[in-house]
């Protein structure tokens, strides 16, 4: 029996994983779940799943759910932490988005829990901390994000001297062959509106952008040990292949399923071993077509702004990941156009002093300096 712990476990990763478990109870039991304010939900999972010990970002919420629940809520990042890192769990899912993720995380790590790693955040913002910490505790860090999975599943078994280069499919999201003039005018409903995965709300926007494909692109960096020019992007409309590897012969291995998480968040779960029936299979006839195009940079830019933050390193991943996050807030509020992101993320980036990572304080600070810079970048474009 395996005991899990669910960081953001009302996300969408979090219900899928939690799906998973429902239908495999006598291999999961879970420990403890975390949430940001999502109330009613966690209270459900609370009846449904029987945890340990909950917490919950805030001191409100965390009040609420006290009066209804028998076991111990915690609050704030030290409570997410705790539950991060409690001895009763062995496996971690990090599921919270952004930049909330990384203590949290890092903390499981610290605690040397398996951890399955959706919040791809975490490895862009403090990779080679997260690396140095999972070494030390013993830490093992299994991907979820369904291209990274699909990698260690091809590589599963073989031997990686042969190992030429790995390429990341990416779905393209809603916007895929319009031009930068017609990207002026979609909306956040456009944008939320993805033909392949159902996802929570800031990860569909980084799918629209391309900003997702290049945050996988320094995680996959981090978790393959690959250079920047061994890590290459191609568009799949389909979401069929989640990618491919491909070996000195010229020869590649691809993973195929549906685009459903399950999938990948199962072998996460279940690693190595594999579970019964987690996705329906692939029927190949109906599907019919799978068609494959490079990625439009000019269109599309926020790619190549990843590539940049990764070859220059030391803090400025944080900052491309703070000035996203603050820029994609501010466009799902309505604050800014669909353009504006990338331009905003460049901007920061260009305003960046490159300074070496030596501790997390150095992460955190740049992370808080990048989101004031985006801000500020806002607030202008607010008032044109
Ligand atoms: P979501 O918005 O649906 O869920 C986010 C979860 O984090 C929720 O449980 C929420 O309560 C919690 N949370 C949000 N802000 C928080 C805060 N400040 N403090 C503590 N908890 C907070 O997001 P999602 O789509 O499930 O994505 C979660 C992570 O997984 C992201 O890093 C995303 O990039 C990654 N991921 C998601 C998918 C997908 O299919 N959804 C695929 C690959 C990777
Ligand atoms: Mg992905």
């Amino acid at each position: 029996m395996k005991r899990v712990t669910i960081l953001g476990s009302t996300g969408s990763i979090g219900r899928s994983a939690l799906n998973v478990i429902a239908r495999h109870g006598d291999k999961f039991r879970v420990v403890g779940l975390t949430a940001h304010k999502n109330v009613d939900l966690l209270l459900r999972q609370i009846e449904e799943f029987k945890p340990e010990v909950v917490a919950v970002s805030d001191e409100r919420t965390a009040h609420e759910i006290k009066k209804k629940v028998q076991i111990p809520v915690l609050q704030g990042q030290e409570g997410l932490c705790q539950v991060a890192s409690h001895e009763n769990s062995d496996f971690v899912l990090s599921a919270i988005v952004g930049f909330a993720g990384l203590l949290p995380t890092l903390s499981a790590i610290k605690a040397g829990k398996t951890i399955g790693l959706a919040n791809k955040e975490t490895l862009v913002i403090a990779g080679d901390i997260v690396i140095r910490e999972a070494r030390a505790s013993g830490s093992k860090i299994l991907p979820v994000d369904s291209e990274h999975s699909a990698v260690l599943q091809c590589l599963e078994g073989r031997n990686r001297r042969f190992l030429r280069r790995i390429i990341l499919t990416a779905s393209g999201g809603p916007f895929v062959g319009k031009t930068v003039e017609e990207l002026k005018y979609v909306t956040p409903e456009d944008a939320l509106k993805h033909p392949s995965w159902n996802m929570g709300k800031k990860i569909t926007v980084d799918s629209a952008t391309l900003m997702n494909k290049g945050l996988e692109v320094i995680e996959a960096h981090y978790l393959f040990d690959l250079e920047p020019e061994r890590i290459d992007v191609l568009i799949h409309p389909q979401s069929i292949i989640h990618s491919i590897v491909e070996f000195n012969d010229g020869c590649s291995i691809a993973q195929m399923s549906v685009p459903d998480m399950r999938a990948a968040i199962a072998y996460a779960l279940s690693y190595p071993e594999r579970i019964d029936d987690v996705v329906p299979p692939l029927d190949l006839p109906s599907i019919g077509k799978l068609t494959f195009e490079s990625p439009d940079l000019k269109s599309f830019p926020c790619l190549s702004y990843a590539y940049d933050a990764l070859r220059d390193g030391g803090t400025m991943p944080a900052v491309l990941n703070a000035a996203n996050e603050v820029a994609v807030a501010s466009f799902l509020d309505g604050k800014i156009g669909f353009n504006d992101i990338p331009a905003i993320i460049k901007n920061t980036m260009d305003s960046c002093e490159k300074a070496d990572v030596e501790g997390i304080e150095a992460v955190i600070k740049a992370d808080d300096w990048a989101r004031n810079k985006a801000q500020e970048l806002i607030n202008y474009i607010a008032v044109r």
